[in-house]
């Protein structure tokens, strides 16, 4: 999969895609990200990629053409590799981000993550450019690329060989529309703390069960909502 990134904040990713399994997995081949500067597909002489806004207002909007230049410019430089191309616009206004989401995007060989900033993008860029509107949630943050990156972080580790263990993404939380079981580690008795004994006993039968029924007790506690989908 390639992912190509527009911001005017290509720095605010190195950390991120720079460490452990994303680091690993571009590494390995397995994704291709591209962080891409923004700015230089402006026409203006200094680079400026905002405006106020038409009818007033506060704040500055993103100019429409850096963002058609910028992807006029990837769709020539993939077209060989006859790619299905997805624009993804991050935005608030855009369908919540979820696991089934990023199951669905993993799919995709190529896309394009747009981030905004300041008030957001000119409204041709989402009507003319865009396939498809993610938010990660109901609250507001100055810039697309959080949100970029944890769209980049979830959809990654879905990757066939991305994970060290294929199974490591079965039963986790969401995974059937139900929280992950509780999880412990050594030692197995920490300053009075139990682990369960049934995890100890070295029978998967019942440790299947038990994790199937704490997985179901924690979900209906705190999020009845997934029950309720997984009955409809
Ligand atoms: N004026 C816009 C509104 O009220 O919908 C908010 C603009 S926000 C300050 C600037 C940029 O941050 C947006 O263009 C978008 O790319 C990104 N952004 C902010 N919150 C987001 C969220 N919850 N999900 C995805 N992107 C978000």
């Amino acid at each position: 999969m390639q992912i190509d990134v527009l911001t005017i904040f290509p720095g605010m990713f190195n950390a991120v895609l720079g460490e452990s399994i994303i680091k690993n997995a571009q590494k390995k081949g397995l994704v291709k990200i591209n962080i891409i500067d923004l700015r230089p597909f402006s026409k203006d002489k200094h680079g400026k990629v905002d405006d106020k806004p038409f009818g007033g207002g506060p704040g500055m909007v993103m100019n429409p053409e850096p963002f058609f230049e910028a992807v006029n410019y990837i769709r020539r430089k993939t077209k060989d590799r006859r790619w299905k191309t997805r624009v993804v616009l991050l935005t608030p206004k855009g369908a919540t981000f979820n696991q089934k989401l990023a199951r669905e995007i993993s799919k995709y060989e190529h896309m394009i993550l747009i981030c905004g900033h300041y008030e957001g993008i000119d409204e041709r860029v989402r009507e003319h450019l865009v396939d498809k509107e993610i938010s990660i949630g109901d609250y507001v943050l100055t810039g697309g690329e959080i949100p970029a990156m944890a769209v980049i972080d979830s959809v990654t580790r879905l990757l066939p060989g991305v994970l060290g263990n294929k199974d490591s993404v079965v039963g986790e939380s969401f995974s059937e529309n139900l929280l992950s079981h509780p999880q412990y580690t050594r030692p197995a008795d920490y300053k009075g703390t139990k682990v369960p004994e049934v995890l100890l006993s070295g029978d998967h039968d019942k440790i299947k069960d038990w994790r199937k029924k704490q997985s179901l007790k924690t979900t209906k506690k705190k999020r009845p909502d997934l029950i309720k989908r997984r009955s409809s």
